[in-house]
């Protein structure tokens, strides 16, 4: 099962939006998706200076508290970082449960654009499908297009799309219980 948990304020439209599109990646893994309890922003893990979160802290909140069977996917609209980075757009245990992603810097209005909801969904839905592979044990991944490889900026994750390349998607099989 994939539970997946607001932290602040996130649209339930684009929860229901994702959830097709994560069981599309990993519906040969997971029992299915569904929307568990939110949880709240633990305050340690806000730097003032930066005015951002603490990536780790907010995971391992999130490890913590969240209920529920099977992998945790937290979505946040707050500005994430982990020290020497200056932002990430999310953080999960590799292999484990949990995975977290910041919705903040895939939406348009952060570089001062149009709001576009499809393109940030689309975008989401590329670093959900990133994180929770992280939670399945795999790696960033070099090939080209991969969903695994890392993205350093917000073109890498435009170029990127939210499918595994084969050798991802046999690793992934090769895991599988
Ligand atoms: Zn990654
Ligand atoms: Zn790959």
């Amino acid at each position: 099962m994939i539970n997946i948990i607001k932290i602040g304020e996130i649209p339930n439209k684009l929860l229901r939006d994702l959830m097709p599109r994560l069981l599309k990646r990993y519906e040969k893994f997971v029992e299915g998706c569904q929307v568990g309890t939110p949880l709240e922003l633990p305050v340690a893990a806000y730097d003032p200076h930066r005015m951002q979160y603490r990536a780790d802290i907010v995971l391992e909140r999130v490890l913590h508290t969240a209920r529920g069977e099977g992998k945790v996917l937290a979505l946040t609209d707050v500005d994430l970082y982990v020290p020497r980075l200056n932002f990430v757009f999310g953080q999960a245990q590799c292999p484990g449960t949990v995975a977290l992603v910041s919705l903040r810097r895939l939406d348009p209005a952060f570089y001062g654009e149009p709001s576009d909801y499809e393109l940030l969904l689309k975008r989401a839905t590329k670093e959900a499908v990133h994180e929770l592979g992280h939670t399945f044990g795999l790696n960033h991944c070099s090939a080209l297009g991969c969903v695994m490889t890392f993205s350093n900026s917000i073109f890498e994750v435009d170029e990127k799309k939210a499918k595994f390349c084969e050798r991802c998607l046999n690793k992934l099989h090769a895991r599988r219980p």
